[in-house]
């Protein structure tokens, strides 16, 4: 086929192929620095994020599919982002595990009186009858002030708070 090996030996298909490599090599990369990019993302281990960059690089174009099989489900902002929300969670749960020092019964932040063993737990304000911490000086639902001593002099509950370990 003469017309053919002509076309071959031709210019224009030696800038074709050219440009079709420069294409490739471009793609591949693009596609390289896409994996560096999105490990820095998600993996916190420099040496790992090195890793991934070579996946990316090779073997071309499989390393960064394989790359996506592998790598981890959340960027590290987000997992930052749990955990915070995880603790905050913790600690108002804690909050809310209130017990009686007496019978250990659990007893809510509001209650002015252990319910199962009637130990007081807090006083109440003189004017609207709200539950009052050791520290107020006023009462914070009605704007009463809170004479001095009428409290118990420290809070009951505060040593039986659980405290997570975190
Ligand atoms: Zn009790
Ligand atoms: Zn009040």
């Amino acid at each position: 086929m003469p017309l053919a090996e002509n076309f071959f030996d031709s210019d224009t298909f030696a800038l074709t192929r050219n440009l079709a490599g420069f294409f490739v090599v471009v793609f591949w990369l693009a596609t390289a620095f896409w994996v560096l990019k999105d490990a820095r993302r998600r993996i916190d281990d420099p040496w790992l994020v090195a890793m991934a960059a070579l996946l990316g690089l090779f073997p071309p174009f499989l390393g960064p599919i394989v790359y996506l099989f592998v790598r981890p489900h959340d960027s590290i902002e987000e997992r930052l982002d749990r955990e915070l929300e995880n603790r905050a969670l913790e600690e108002r749960l804690a909050e809310r595990d209130l017990r009686c020092p007496v019978c250990r019964g659990q007893v809510d932040a509001s209650f002015l009186v252990c319910p199962v063993c009637t130990t007081r737990l807090k006083q109440a304000c003189a004017s609207c009858g709200s539950p009052l911490e050791p520290i107020w000086q006023v009462c914070p639902y009605c704007a009463t002030s809170v004479p001095p001593g009428s409290t118990t002099s420290d809070d009951v509950l505060q040593p039986l708070r659980v405290r997570r370990s975190s």
